[in-house]
């Protein structure tokens, strides 16, 4: 098949090319570099069915294709704040663009959804019949309440317009190719352990989170695109959930730093809990991680200790 991956050229996107290339497809990695790099694609570029296009989703484009993964949005709050209005553009217009562009050429189409779609829930673990507790007014809500239109457009276009739409919604994913500067917590933490800076738990670390290793988040990726009769949304994540002080206590023992942990201030509207219910996963998709959190931390600090 020819598929776009949008957002191609990012963390997880590049994981995903660099799989269905290896699958054999013709892969097309459309990335407008806002946070993407070339770095992550560059051992791609010399395959003959790998093309990369810089482009920006909030304007059209014309491409015929089989598949579109529609990964582009910036994912870490320090990104998707920087330029909030860009960024729910990114998910409204892009996601529109995109839906046109699958509805011409009768592509089917994935939406990277996200667990923030569930704002700080207040049901414990998140299935996906949980419609959520979302500020709409909020410095999250560029990235939340945006990726709600997108699904909003994704069911919309489905239900008018017959466009074969799936939806996923990722938890906290982690791996190789994190941008240094990416500003998330897996990043920051390894980064500040292996370079012997003060660790920075926000708040007093008892939110939690449950992070997924990218090589697993990719598998369940495409098990959903080629799932023919179920369009989602459904809940990709590692269930494994720890309070954000234990994984920086983790952090510090596996890079067996000496760096000590100090607490700055929680953000606005940060969520206080976060597990993903992953039966859905399970019974429709066969799917659910393999990688433990620790084996995947180690090649991540590998990644890392490699740049600093
Ligand atoms: P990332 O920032 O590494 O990748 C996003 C990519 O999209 C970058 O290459 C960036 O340059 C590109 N991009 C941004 N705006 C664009 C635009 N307007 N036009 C074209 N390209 C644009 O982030 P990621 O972690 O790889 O996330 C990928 C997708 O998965 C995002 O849609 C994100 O919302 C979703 N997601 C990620 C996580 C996670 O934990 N990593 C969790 C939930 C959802
Ligand atoms: N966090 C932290 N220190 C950091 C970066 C993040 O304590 O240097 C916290 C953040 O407040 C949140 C959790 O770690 O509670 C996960 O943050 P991240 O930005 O990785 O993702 P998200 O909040 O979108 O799940």
């Amino acid at each position: 098949m020819r598929i776009l991956v949008t957002g191609g050229a990012g963390f997880i996107g590049s994981h995903l090319c660099e799989r269905l290339l290896g699958e054999g497809h013709d892969v097309i990695c459309l990335d407008n570099f806002f946070t993407g790099s070339k770095d992550n694609i560059i051992h791609l570029m010399d395959s003959h069915r790998f093309e990369l296009v810089r482009h920006d989703i909030t304007e059209p484009i014309l491409l015929e294709v089989d598949r579109v993964y529609n990964l582009a949005c910036p994912a870490s709050p320090v990104h998707y704040q920087y330029n909030p209005v860009k960024t729910i553009k990114t998910s409204v217009m892009g996601t529109i663009n995109m839906l046109g562009l699958a509805k011409r050429v009768k592509a089917r189409i994935l939406q990277a959804s996200t667990s923030e779609v569930y704002g700080d829930p207040q049901i414990h673990p998140q299935t996906e019949s949980y419609w959520g507790n979302v500020n709409p007014i909020g410095i999250r809500s560029c990235y939340d309440e945006g990726k709600r239109v997108a699904e909003t457009l994704m069911m919309d276009y489905h239900r008018q317009n017959g466009v074969d739409v799936r939806i996923i919604r990722i938890f906290n994913t982690y791996g190789p190719r994190m941008a240094e500067n990416d500003g998330r917590v897996v990043s920051n933490f390894i980064l500040q352990a292996l370079r012997g800076q003060d660790i920075t738990v926000y708040g007093d670390g008892s939110q939690t989170r449950s992070f997924c290793f990218v090589s697993d988040l990719v598998e369940g990726i495409i098990r959903m695109m080629e799932c023919d009769n179920f369009i989602g949304p459904v809940n990709l994540g590692n269930p494994a959930e720890t309070t954000i002080l234990e994984f920086a206590e983790k952090i510090i023992r596996l890079t067996g730093s000496s760096s000590k942990v100090i607490f700055k201030p929680l953000p606005a509207d940060d969520p206080k809990q976060r597990q993903p219910d992953i039966t859905l996963s399970g019974t429709k998709l066969g799917w659910q991680p393999t990688v433990p959190v620790e084996d995947g931390l180690k090649k991540t600090i590998d990644y890392f200790a490699a740049l600093v």
